[in-house]
């Protein structure tokens, strides 16, 4: 196989190639390695120097499929920036418990992804280290913050990849790069050694080329640590998906999410009404659903993450890791790092955080979010009474041009307006994609109940058979 064969393959294709004894796994590596050191949309922050010392162990289920990492997760020895200045050539003492987990299952770290800084924002533009350019299109964003895994995944320069989701930062850059995002139940992917932006709402998942990638890739990074005290692990394992109809299955079309005023772009909202006949002719029936509270999604989500993240940033003062900006006495140097140190997001978020969590405004905002966040949950509890799977597009737009929100951090917030509140319950949803509008890739988002992600995988598994992505897009721009 050439080398442009071989970044042709899925990642469950490529075991099987490997497992035949076809595809050495060094030649793989080999071809993802040129394939990452040589792309030109600005996705990767570092590349492996060489295949791994150890080829995989006999029998390892991902057989040394490499792995693209998003920057924030803690990789030993490597750089792990979180795409901001502060950080800045700082190399972990250790590895994200996620990422150890994958490469004792065979996939080797391959290189570590751009993103938007602390994972802050929806287009990549928020990196430390220059925005990614979208595979598709290259005067326009890949979304974010995985923008850098997005972007590698669908032009080929990584066979799959690691990315979080706080508020929508997998499933959306999925969207807008034409790939598939899951965002797990939270609690079932550990925590542990991934830079931290919003702790209750940070959720590590895949980023791959279909559907079946995602659930091999998923079933290898669930499962509980003890490092974590957040981490539940999952009930059972992550499956192979094989639906081929969806029978029985309930759609809910959440009418505050995707009805009149929602500011779905139209190409998009088409594409989406498509997706949703596709569904009824494989059996599944849809229905207009109510989540009473999700138009505050947004508004609570922009209160409790910034607060999260103020305490979270709070450690990085020129003491312990990256960045230092000396000037004579400590709280000079605390804060001279600080404001050398932080993109412009990162701050705007530590100002927010710091003024909602301070005595005076507690209840009036951080409580306020929080008991927001319970009716979101409990909205969602109530249609899953009746629907099996809430749907919706992942993103109002498709990939817009770079630079087109910078100036106005409202607009860039939209973004994540059907992707938040499935983050603020804590259940999971995939973004597959769903066709094209203007050219351009868009979404189709499913969330289920909490751990019902071999349900969600399944499901998103006949839709995608049935709705034939051509993928190409990514791939020809080069
Ligand atoms: N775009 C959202 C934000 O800026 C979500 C980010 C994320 O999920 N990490 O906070």
């Amino acid at each position: 196989m050439t080398a442009s064969d071989l970044t042709r393959l899925t990642a469950v294709e490529a075991v099987a190639e490997i497992e035949r004894g076809d595809v050495a796994p060094s030649e793989l590596f080999e071809a993802y390695r040129a394939a990452a050191l040589d792309e030109d949309l600005n996705a990767y922050l570092w590349v492996a120097e060489g295949p791994p010392a150890q080829s995989p162990p006999d029998g390892a289920p991902l057989a040394g499929v490499p792995l693209a990492v998003k920057d924030l997760f803690c990789t030993e020895g490597v750089p792990s920036q979180a795409a901001s200045k502060i950080l800045e050539g700082y190399r972990p003492p250790y590895t994200a418990s996620v990422v150890a987990r994958l490469a004792a299952a065979g996939a080797p770290l391959l290189g570590k992804t751009n993103q938007d800084e602390f994972a802050m924002g929806s287009s990549n533009e928020n990196s430390a280290f220059g925005p990614v350019l979208n595979p598709w299109d290259r005067t326009r964003v890949p979304g974010g913050s995985s923008g850098g895994s997005a972007a590698a995944v669908a032009a080929g320069s990584a066979p799959w990849a690691l990315g979080t989701d706080t508020g929508g930062s997998i499933r959306q850059p999925a969207a807008l790069c034409g790939i598939v995002g899951l965002k797990p139940t939270y609690g079932t992917v550990s925590r542990y050694g991934m830079i931290a932006f919003a702790s209750s709402l940070d959720q590590a998942g895949p980023l791959t080329r279909d559907v079946s990638d995602a659930a091999l890739l998923l079933r290898h990074m669930v499962g509980r640590d003890a490092r974590d005290s957040t981490s539940v692990g999952f009930p059972g394992a992550v499956g192979t998906p094989t639906a081929e109809r969806l029978d029985g299955i309930r759609l809910g079309v959440p009418e505050e999410l995707v009805g009149e005023g929602s500011g779905v772009e139209p190409g998009v909202l088409a594409a989406f009404n498509a997706t949703l006949e596709l569904a009824e002719e494989l059996g599944a029936s849809v229905e207009t659903c109510r989540l009473p509270h999700a138009p505050h999604a947004l508004s609570a989500y922009y209160v409790i993450a910034p607060a999260e993240a103020s305490s979270n940033l709070a450690r990085f003062d020129g003491v312990r890791y990256g960045l230092r900006v000396e000037d004579g006495g400590l709280v000079g140097m605390y804060t001279k790092t600080r404001s050398r140190g932080f993109g412009a997001e990162v701050k705007r978020r530590i100002m927010l955080g710091t003024y909602s969590l301070s005595s005076g405004y507690y209840d009036a905002y951080y409580g306020r979010a929080q008991r927001v966040r319970t009716k979101i949950s409990a909205d969602f509890r109530a249609a899953f009474e009746n629907f099996d799977f809430v749907v919706t597009p992942t993103s109002p737009s498709v990939a817009f041009e770079l630079g087109s929100k910078t100036d106005d951090p409202l607009a860039m917030y939209l973004n994540d307006f059907c992707t938040v509140p499935m983050s603020l319950a804590g259940i999971p949803a995939i973004s597959i994609p769903n066709g094209l509008s203007e050219g351009l890739p868009t979404g189709f988002q499913m969330a289920g109940p909490a751990f019902s992600e071999n349900r969600i995988l399944d499901a998103a598994f006949a839709l995608e058979q049935a709705i034939g992505f051509d993928h190409s897009g990514a791939r020809s721009a080069a």
